[in-house]
């Protein structure tokens, strides 16, 4: 069945029209986290109706960044982004506004079910998930079942687990020494300016700090931006052994901005391999086949899954 996926990220919105795993248009437009929920969909209607699939859709995915009940379909907590998103009914707006019905996730989560059933999860029943982003998203899929948990938290706040108690950086959730806090993009920018040598990085003049730029630093042979970048993966292996620890999954799946830079995947495996606990044989640590479009193919394998009538066992 056709879809209109919508990724809402920290600082852009994703629209997809999918049908069954097969991502037919994509159209992607920035967004402030700081806005209210309501010009979030004001911007998201005037877009998607110009889709030319729009018409044949008959449902619609809302990835939301943030804790998500699924069942009630309302956001938990958004903490701090799209600051009125705990109030608002989504699924009334998708019924208003387009008379279709909505499934309402997080966005970690859906990137999952979607590298489960259409990307790299396949052939594995366990596995999860790391959306190297504006924050870090997470995701743990156990035996066939990507978790939620009693309150929709389970799996998805890896970003948020402590990787540092030795002065330990605050992070945006109110804990301190998160790994968010040292990997995040949103962390990159802080941790580049402490830097004694900034002042002479090409990071100084550097629109954006994030991992594009540190990776281009790194190959220009930019001393700051291998500092940066090493430390960023120090935290990154840290928390994906933590989450390995946790939840015993057969792959690591890296998703988001990040996904693609083999330096991170090579250095994350390296780790695993070295330090985890696992008896049985080895973690594979593998990217996203099509980061960009996990969380659109996961909303997608939602729908398939609430049409056979097996979304229930999956909440
Ligand atoms: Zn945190």
């Amino acid at each position: 069945m056709k879809i209109l996926g919508i990724d809402l990220g920290g600082s852009r919105v994703k629209l997809a029209i999918v049908d069954a795993g097969c991502v037919e248009e994509i159209k992607i437009f920035p967004i402030r986290c700081d806005a209210p929920v309501r010009s979030v969909l004001k911007a998201v209607e005037d877009q998607a109706v110009s889709m030319a699939g729009i018409a044949g859709c008959r449902g619609i995915g809302f990835a939301f960044p943030g804790i998500v009940d699924m069942g009630k379909q309302r956001v938990l907590c958004s903490n701090g982004k799209y600051a009125d998103a705990a109030e608002t009914d989504f699924a009334g707006w998708a019924r208003e506004r387009f008379g279709l019905r909505l499934i309402l996730t997080n966005d970690a989560a859906a990137a999952l079910c979607g590298e489960m059933a259409y990307g790299a999860g396949r052939g594995c029943d366990s596995a999860v998930l790391m959306m190297v982003g504006t924050g870090i998203g997470t995701a743990a899929c156990s035996q066939g079942r990507v978790l939620t948990g009693k309150h929709g938290t389970m799996g998805i706040l890896g970003g948020h687990i402590a990787i540092s108690f030795d002065h330990p950086r605050p992070c945006t959730c109110g804990n301190v020494g998160c790994l968010e806090a040292y990997a995040g993009t949103w962390a990159l920018p802080g941790l580049a300016r402490e830097h004694p040598g900034f002042g002479q990085s090409m990071l100084k003049n550097a629109e954006r700090i994030d991992y594009r730029a540190l990776a281009a630093g790194c190959e220009a042979g930019d001393a700051v931006c291998g500092d940066v970048f090493r430390n960023a993966c120090r935290a990154l292996c840290a928390g994906a052994a933590n989450l390995v620890h946790a939840y015993d999954p057969e792959r690591l799946i890296l998703s988001g901005g990040a996904a693609h830079i083999g330096a991170l995947r090579t250095a994350i495996q390296e780790h695993l391999d070295r330090y985890c606990w696992t008896p049985w044989g080895h973690v594979r640590v593998t990217s996203a086949e099509n980061p960009e479009a996990s969380v659109a193919l996961g909303l997608s394998s939602l729908f398939e899954k609430r049409e056979n009538g097996a979304l229930s066992e999956q909440l």
